[in-house]
């Protein structure tokens, strides 16, 4: 895990302190014009990536994360994949140990407002943890804001999931 002072403060989201991160969201391709203009909508969440944390925008503090929900389009940028860098607004996160695909919000809590859903990973919580690596949920269109778009192709030759699924054989 690198050390830089952005990685670190969503680290710190995800472990202990309410605050806001600089973290990556992978979306098709197709989409990316619009969420840049438009932001992220979370009234489409789940159509692309699925929604184990509720119905929501999903970020990552990992790019090779946030690239397994990436998708080229050929009609757009020929083959290239893009993940978006955002400041997300997390506030004070929900934090989860368990799926909660159905939430369209974090749960009431009786003691403070919660603002998004953190999915715990092993790391933070070897007994209970869910995830092998951080996941943040918001729900409001205005929490994120995308900043930059990375464009990207997978290098010729690469082994990743996109690239060369693992085949089943009977
Ligand atoms: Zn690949």
């Amino acid at each position: 895990m690198g050390g830089n002072a952005r990685t670190s403060a969503a680290r710190h989201a995800e472990l202990a302190r309410p605050i806001s991160g600089t973290i990556y969201h992978g979306a098709d391709s197709q989409n990316i014009a619009q969420i840049l203009e438009r932001g992220l909508n979370p009234g489409y969440a789940g159509t692309n990536a699925g929604s184990l944390f509720g119905l929501g925008n999903y970020f990552a503090l990992n790019s090779s994360k946030a690239d397994i929900y990436t998708k080229p389009s050929r009609r757009y940028r020929s083959g290239a994949r893009c993940v978006l860098v955002c400041r997300v607004l997390l506030g004070e996160p929900y934090r989860t140990v368990a799926p909660c695909q159905t939430i369209r919000k974090p749960p009431d809590d009786p003691l403070r407002h919660l603002s998004s859903v953190v999915a715990l990973t092993l790391k933070a919580s070897p007994m209970r943890g869910c995830v092998m690596y951080p996941e943040f949920v918001v729900f409001e269109r205005a929490q994120c804001l995308p900043q930059y778009a990375i464009w990207y192709e997978h290098a010729a030759g690469c082994r990743c999931t996109h690239c060369a699924p693992p085949r089943f054989s009977g």
